[in-house]
């Protein structure tokens, strides 16, 4: 049985109270490996380390942190095939979405915010003939990352890369569900030459490690990614102190589809952007909205090509669809497919757990599911369930879609389809959403803002954003008279 290790002050240590919480593989039902169940001591002795290290790492030239984060990122690059299938395996994501997305965006994360560093730079204001005013950027100090299991290393070096590139020391939390390529990533931190104490990483759950975390007098911002559950919770928890807070959270996404977009891309996509990662990505189109010209022809077509996904074990190149991450997230999954009949709501496929014959029968599976016939202020079509479950709805007008699309609490991302330029930049307006693509999905240019709007989120991450978040800002103002 493997062992994860907490990362702390530069080495691989057991918890302190010596327990562990058993880490089961979603595409087999299997415990192979067992995680961390840290509690506050280890969360203490993380803090005190990423704490004893802030004064070197920040003083340390930024073209030396840039090259210790590139280095990292040619591990990464190295190492790919073996973090792809820890990813794989711990999650249940098909090994070649984790070969060709995870761990090369992750790569990129490092060498993205490497580079960024070097061209951050502050502003200067000229008042009249009177004063000069120039603003400056210092690291925080220790500040806390904290990251969900569905993207699991992609998520969590979308935040230590510019936390660390800022000058920041970090103590991270991954998933205690999805803890593996987290732990391969402190071994390679280390082989880096990542000064100790640097980088922390305490694994555990979100009461025993998240919360004595967000709460720890010196940690100075709290960078999360999860539930919106969660991140009220957090929110609540650094009101009083006024910590920074940058939260990205659940959503409940809209992929409009009008009558003039091109059919077979938006087709493509809307398979794509429903169930690549078994719809647990969270700008995933849960919200299908067909314009009724093509309605028919655009849900049949939809249908053809979900009953065609091929779902399997994970690790074979021919799987489309691998496991949802737990057990406790499949039923959950199940449950939600439930209510949605119970709706009145028409599965027009999938809703089933496939049969295999082999050991995947113990695995999480779930078949690619599709649902019409619900009402848009459905519990279905208002909540989250991030599984690979899809609802269609028909709509008439552009006035009628919008209305519905910006019905829920969320407002990640959005998607619309359609030809007519207007109409896109017309529609992308009045969305209520943090990111809306015009006739694509996903298409990412880590210089751009990312972060939701509602309850989907606050502040945001990416390029001079996740900088600017990473820093305090002072306006020095020269008198020159
Ligand atoms: P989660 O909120 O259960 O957990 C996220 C992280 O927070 C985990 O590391 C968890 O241990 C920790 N945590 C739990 N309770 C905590 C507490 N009280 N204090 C501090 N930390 C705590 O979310 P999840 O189930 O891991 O992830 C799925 C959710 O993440 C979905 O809602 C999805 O939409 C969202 N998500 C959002 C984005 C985004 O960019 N907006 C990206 C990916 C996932």
């Amino acid at each position: 049985m493997k062992q994860i290790l907490n990362f702390i002050g530069g080495e691989l240590v057991p918890p302190v109270a010596g327990k562990f919480l058993d880490n089961p593989e979603p595409a087999y039902g299997k415990i192979t490996s067992q995680v961390p169940d840290s509690t506050s001591e280890d969360v203490e002795r993380a803090v005190s380390a990423a704490k004893k290290a802030f004064p070197g790492w920040s003083s340390t030239p930024v073209e030396e942190r840039a090259r210790i984060l590139n280095k990292l990122a040619d591990l990464i690059r190295r190492d790919l095939e073996e973090f792809a299938m820890a990813e794989s395996r711990d999650t249940g994501k098909t090994l070649s979405l984790a070969r060709k997305l995870d761990i090369p965006r992750s790569e990129s994360n490092f060498r993205f915010f490497a580079s960024a560093i070097t061209q951050f730079h502050g502003d200067s204001f000229q008042s009249d003939q009177t004063a000069l005013n120039y603003t400056e950027y210092s690291p925080l100090g220790v500040v806390a990352c904290i990251s969900p299991w569905n993207l699991p290393l992609y998520l969590l070096s979308w935040k230590l890369a510019p936390a660390l590139a800022a000058g920041n020391t970090v103590v991270a939390k991954p998933s205690e569900i999805t803890p593996m390529t987290a732990f391969l990533l402190s071994q390679k931190a280390k082989e880096a030459g990542l000064p100790a104490g640097v980088l922390n990483i305490v694994h555990g759950s979100g009461p025993n490690v998240g919360e004595p975390l967000v709460n720890h007098p010196d940690v100075k911002a709290v960078s999360f990614t999860g539930s919106t559950m969660t991140g009220r919770k957090i929110a609540q928890q650094t009101a009083s102190s006024f910590k920074k807070i940058s939260l990205e959270m659940g959503g409940k996404n809209a992929n409009i589809i009008f009558g003039d977009a091109d059919f077979s891309k938006a087709l493509d996509t809307t398979v794509r952007s429903r169930f690549t990662n078994q719809g647990q990505i969270c700008l995933c189109g849960s919200r299908i909205f067909v314009e009724r010209s093509i309605y028919d022809k655009f849900r049949d077509e939809l249908v053809k090509k979900t009953k065609a996904l091929k779902i399997g074990d994970p690790i074979e190149a021919s799987t489309d669809t691998g496991a949802l991450v737990s057990k406790v997230h499949w039923e959950k999954v199940r449950a939600c497919v439930d209510t949605a009949k119970n709706q009145g709501g028409r599965i027009l496929c999938g809703g089933n757990i496939p049969k295999f014959g082999s050991q995947l029968d113990s695995g999480y599976y779930l078949e690619p599911t599709l649902i019409e016939g619900l009402d848009h202020l459905s519990s279905t079509n208002q909540e989250e369930i991030f599984g690979p479950v899809a609802t269609l709805i028909p709509f008439d007008s552009e006035d009628e879609v919008i209305a519905m699309a910006n019905s829920t609490r969320y407002g990640l991302s959005a998607s619309v389809w359609t030809q007519d330029v207007k109409r896109a930049h017309r529609v992308a307006r009045k969305l209520e959403s943090g990111l809306v693509w015009v006739n694509t999905w996903m298409m990412r240019d880590l210089r751009t803002p990312f972060g939701g709007v509602k309850e989907s989120g606050v502040g945001r991450e990416g390029g001079m954003d996740a900088l600017r978040f990473f820093s305090e800002t002072k306006n020095i103002c020269v008198a020159l008279t």
